[in-house]
């Protein structure tokens, strides 16, 4: 089978796969963090576990990159800048900053994510780099590329931003606290909405349906997590802000 064939299987599996992910999320919570239990194996400490599951995502897109011949227009360079930014912060800023009292990771985990991590740079890095007819530098001031741009850039602002409230919370001291100010006011998992707003934006920037599929995937991943996270939020604390939702403003 050519590359080109196996592309054409990969990406239509791979919508369907994240449905499959999506719906056994909502009745299996993925064992990590607050949902840690028992039976899922080996773990490692949180900072390695993180840098091993999410490092080959930057690697492989950027060798994508490369095995396209290293493409320096501007939208591929644009490309390469927003999902570079993203997932070296992820691979390897975020998992050095982690409180020490961070949660491990089950090995069993770490292979679902190494799974999604190789798989989805792959579909980006070779749609972008190889499939696809290059965009044009005029692509960067077209309205989907602009609005995908701040769709993106909003979103990695209100992940870090939640990120870092839920680590000073950590390091504040031992067990969960109510995470409290910024878009905590409004929903319990500010993080994973602005993780599913920045692959949104990025298949908005991309137009394509690679990027869709990334999108897609996240939501899978995060949208039953997120609401595994508010479920335990009111279990745990009965003084719970009631107007709070999940991960979307007065909406889920
Ligand atoms: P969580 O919000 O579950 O946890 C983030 C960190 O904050 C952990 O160290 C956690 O500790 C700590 N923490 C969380 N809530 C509290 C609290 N109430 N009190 C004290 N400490 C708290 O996020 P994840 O670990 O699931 O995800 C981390 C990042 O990775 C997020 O930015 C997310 O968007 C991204 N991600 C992306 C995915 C994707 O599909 N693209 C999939 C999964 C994550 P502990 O670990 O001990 O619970």
């Amino acid at each position: 089978m050519d590359e080109r064939t196996f592309f054409g299987l990969l990406l239509p599996a791979w919508f369907v796969l994240a449905g499959v992910v999506a719906v056994a999320l909502l009745f299996v919570t993925a064992p990590y963090g607050r949902h840690a239990r028992a039976g899922w194996g080996p773990a490692l400490p949180a900072r390695i576990g993180w840098m091993v599951m999410e490092a080959p995502a930057p690697l492989l897109f950027a060798a994508c990159w490369a095995a396209g011949g290293a493409p320096v227009d501007q939208p591929a360079l644009a490309y390469l800048a927003l999902f570079e930014l993203h997932y070296l912060h992820r691979a390897f800023v975020f998992p050095l900053r982690l409180a020490p009292g961070a949660g491990p990771v089950p090995l069993s985990v770490m292979g679902m994510a190494l799974v999604f991590n190789l798989g989805n740079a792959y579909l980006q890095g070779r749609w972008l780099f190889h499939f696809a007819t290059p965009d044009p530098p005029a692509w960067l001031a077209s309205a989907p590329f602009l609005a995908g741009l701040l769709l993106f850039g909003a979103g990695f602002a209100i992940n870090l931003h939640a990120d870092g409230v839920l680590r000073r919370l950590r390091r504040g001291g031992e067990g969960y606290r109510i995470p409290q100010g910024g878009l905590f006011r409004r929903v319990s998992c500010p993080n994973y909405l602005g993780e599913i707003m920045e692959w949104c934006g990025w298949a908005l920037a991309t137009f394509s349906w690679a990027g869709l599929a990334f999108a897609v995937w996240t939501a899978a991943n995060l949208v039953p997590r997120a609401l595994a996270h508010h479920r335990w939020y009111r279990e745990q604390f009965p003084e719970y802000p009631q107007e709070r939702k999940a991960l979307v403003p007065w909406v889920l």
